[in-house]
This record gives C-alpha cells, structure tokens and sequence, in this order.
C-alpha cells in the first residue's frame, strides 16, 4: 500500500530513510519524502513547501494532493494544529474531524476549472480510515481523544477574531487554516482522506491570549504519539475497505 501523509512540520522518528523525490505537477513541483512503515511506502509532504515557509493561504494544495494522486496513493493522512472552540475541547486534546466548514476565500479549492463536477461532500472524511485512526488513539492511553468534530477553515494567515470565534463556534469545534482545500481534493481525486488535529490553543475569546509559541510547544509535546499512531495507523491499512472514496468521485461528473 502507499499513504501519503501531509503536515505543517517534520515528525521524528516517523520513519528512517531520508530519501526524497521532486514529483514535477501541472501545478508546480513538490519536494515529497520516501519512506517504508510495516511494509507500505509512505510519502510525506510538508504542506508549507519543503522549507516549510509557505503561509496557509500560500500553500499549494492542488500540487501537493496532484503529486499524492500521480504516485498512486491509496490514502491520505492530514496532521494539523488547531485551535478549540469548545470547552470540553482542550489544549492537547487530540481530534479526528468527521466534518468540515469551509470558510477560507482566495484559495483554488478544485480540479475542475473547466468541467461540471459537484462532489459529494455529505461525508467528507474517509469512515475507514477515522476508525481505524480512533482505534490507535484510543489504544495510547496518554491521549484525550475527540472521535468527532467540525473543522472549520479560515483563510489565515491571521488568527481570528473573537467575534469571529463566537460566530464560527456555531458551526465548527475546532478552527484551523489548512483542511480546506486538501479534502476537497483528495475527495475529487478518489482518495480516502482522513485528519488527526492536534489543539494548540484555545481559540480568540477563550483564552487571554493567542502566542504562536504555544502551537511550537504544543507540538512539539505531542509529536512523540502522532508517529506512535501514524505508524500503528499505517502497518494496519488495509486494500479491504468498503468505503465509497473512490465511488463517489465517479458519481460526480455532470
Ligand atoms: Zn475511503
């Protein structure tokens, strides 16, 4: 099996190779690291390009899900850091999104530029994949684990405001600037698509203020179980699904 795995920063100990490809897309090239967990290729992009200096609403999605999808991949894992906007969600919690709201604004968030394709996003996120990711962060017991949450994206690269907070809250738990558009992507490339989020901070209004020193540390604290469940995650994946990823991108051309 292939995954691609794509997050903001470099995760220790993922994986030992060092070997890295430039994979050459319609859309710009992308610095993508090769590496074997358990016997499955991984391919692992820093979103932010390979310096990991691109803004979030700089960041070339379409490349890199372009580049995951021409080395035919079978899945995708999304690592992000969030903020909450819930209580019962706190600083170190760890989310498995089931749900997304789109709220960015400049950023191309399709494929289809010159074709009538209306994907299904009833269900965004591949069930598979979010089960079997739940079931290994449940396994490690230092985690608090969010089985569910609403992902909603904002343009960045600013954080939010508080009003934005409250009003967002009524849609979203937890509040980042990259979700959208990968799973829209992935989701119009037939590919199952899944995200662990990592809370970094409570978002504007919940807490007294919002240092970007915390998503740093945060991080970096929680670094040690995202390899722990991305490697537990990958050995298990399996071609045995019955999940509709691929289905529904053929059920959506017009
Ligand atoms: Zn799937």
């Amino acid at each position: 099996m292939k995954i691609g795995i794509l997050c903001g920063h470099p995760i220790k100990d993922l994986f030992d190779s060092n070997e890295q490809v430039v994979i050459d897309t319609a859309f710009g090239s992308v610095v993508v690291r090769l590496g074997r967990i358990s016997g499955h290729d991984v391919f692992f992009i820093n979103r932010h390009g390979n310096e990991g200096t691109l803004p979030p609403h700089k960041v070339n999605y379409r490349a890199n899900i372009q580049a995951l999808a021409a080395s035919h991949i079978d899945c995708v894992i999304s690592i992000g850091t969030v903020g909450s906007m819930k209580d019962e969600i706190r600083v170190g919690d760890f989310v498995i999104p089931d749900d997304f709201f789109d709220a960015t604004r400049t950023r191309p968030a399709t494929f289809f530029d010159d074709q009538r394709v209306h994907v299904d996003m009833t269900d965004p996120f591949c069930p598979s994949l979010r089960n079997l990711i739940c079931s290994n962060c449940e396994s490690i017991k230092d985690i608090t684990l969010h089985k569910k949450g609403v992902y909603l994206t904002t343009e960045g690269p600013r954080l939010e405001s508080a009003a934005e907070i409250r009003f967002f809250s009524s849609v979203g738990d937890i509040v980042g600037m990259t979700l959208a558009p990968e799973v829209i992507l992935s989701r119009e490339k037939g590919l199952c698509f899944a995200s662990i989020c990592v809370v970094c901070n409570m978002a504007a209004g919940l807490q007294e203020r919002l240092p970007v020193d915390d998503i740093k540390r945060i991080y970096a604290e929680k670094e040690v179980y995202l390899s722990d469940i991305l490697q537990r995650t990958v050995k298990m994946i399996s071609k045995d699904t019955d999940c509709l990823c691929k289905k529904k991108m053929k059920d959506a051309m017009l």
